[in-house]
């Protein structure tokens, strides 16, 4: 293991933050218990005191298909799984595109569009040196409980990469705001849209310095340009009690606060 500093004003999506020392973990280290391991950073807001931070080095980022099984290291990008389906012709593997982030990221958070998820092509998760089947992990909308670090996803493959199917969500996601964010900031509550909710309150479109509630997309926090940890947490906290006193909804964030 060694450390790197990384600014999380430049790695992260939403391009807020500051640099921080982060444990880079190769293939033999055992993994520390009392750090939070983190992916690429398409779904974080890193404050500037955050816990003590891990991250899977290169050594984590491979693709092995051998027979029906493909195997996948946690730090691959998500472009890279995509491409390989592609040229493997490979199913399921469609929706990947456009979502930003490492393998691990996608599990952790169960990421997906619409119905496809990644919990639902995935056979089983090595976590903390252990294969654990699917079955045996708690998943649901955009959560998973891992219980500690993946490091290799397998997945039982079947041929059939669909172009249309893979043009057919990229179409899907054109509406999306091109300004820097972490994605959706809130997931939507059980029969809504956070997206509706933030809207409704009056708060689309809303600034605090250069973080700003996307005009594209309500649930989309923005940022301008130079944006800080305190707007954003300012607009988050905002969204929140806003919709709380209209509607008495609580906003669970989907956006990993460190
Ligand atoms: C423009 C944009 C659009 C997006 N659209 C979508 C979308 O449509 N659907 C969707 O689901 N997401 C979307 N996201 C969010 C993001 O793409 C996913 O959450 C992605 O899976 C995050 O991966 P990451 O590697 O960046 O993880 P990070 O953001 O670094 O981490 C996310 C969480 O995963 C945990 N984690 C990371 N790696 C591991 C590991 N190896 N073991 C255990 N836990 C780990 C972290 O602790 C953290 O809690 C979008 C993001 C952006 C910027």
């Amino acid at each position: 293991m060694y450390f790197k500093t990384i600014d999380f004003s430049k790695f992260s999506s939403i391009k807020v933050g500051t640099p921080i020392e982060v444990l880079m973990l190769q293939r033999e280290d055992e993994i520390p218990k009392d750090r939070v391991i983190i992916g690429h950073a398409n779904n974080l807001l890193v404050s500037p005191t955050p816990p003590p931070l891990m991250m899977l080095s290169k050594d984590f980022s491979f693709l092995e298909l051998e027979d029906d099984f493909l195997t996948v290291g946690c730090a691959t990008p998500t472009g890279k799984l995509l491409s390989f389906a592609k040229k493997n012709d490979l199913a399921g593997f469609e929706f990947v595109s456009k979502l930003p982030g490492s393998i691990g990221g996608m599990v952790a958070m169960n990421a997906g569009v619409k119905s496809y998820e990644i919990f639902n092509i995935l056979d089983a998760i090595k976590i903390d040196g252990i294969w654990i089947a699917k079955d045996e992990i708690e998943y649901g909308y955009r959560f998973a409980k891992l219980g500690g670090v993946a490091t290799e996803v397998r997945f039982r493959v079947q041929k059939g990469f669909s172009k249309k199917l893979l043009d057919e969500l990229v179409n899907l996601r054109s509406n999306q705001p091109k300004t820097a964010s972490a994605g959706s900031a809130f997931k939507n509550p059980e029969g809504d849209y956070a997206g509706r909710l933030i809207e409704a309150v009056g708060l689309k479109g809303v600034s605090k310095g250069a973080m700003q509630w996307s005009e594209v997309h309500a649930n989309f926090l923005v940022n301008h340009g130079g944006g800080t940890f305190e707007e954003a947490s300012f607009l988050l906290d905002l969204a929140k009690e806003r919709v709380f006193n209209e509607f008495g909804i609580k906003l669970v964030e989907e956006v990993q606060v460190l």
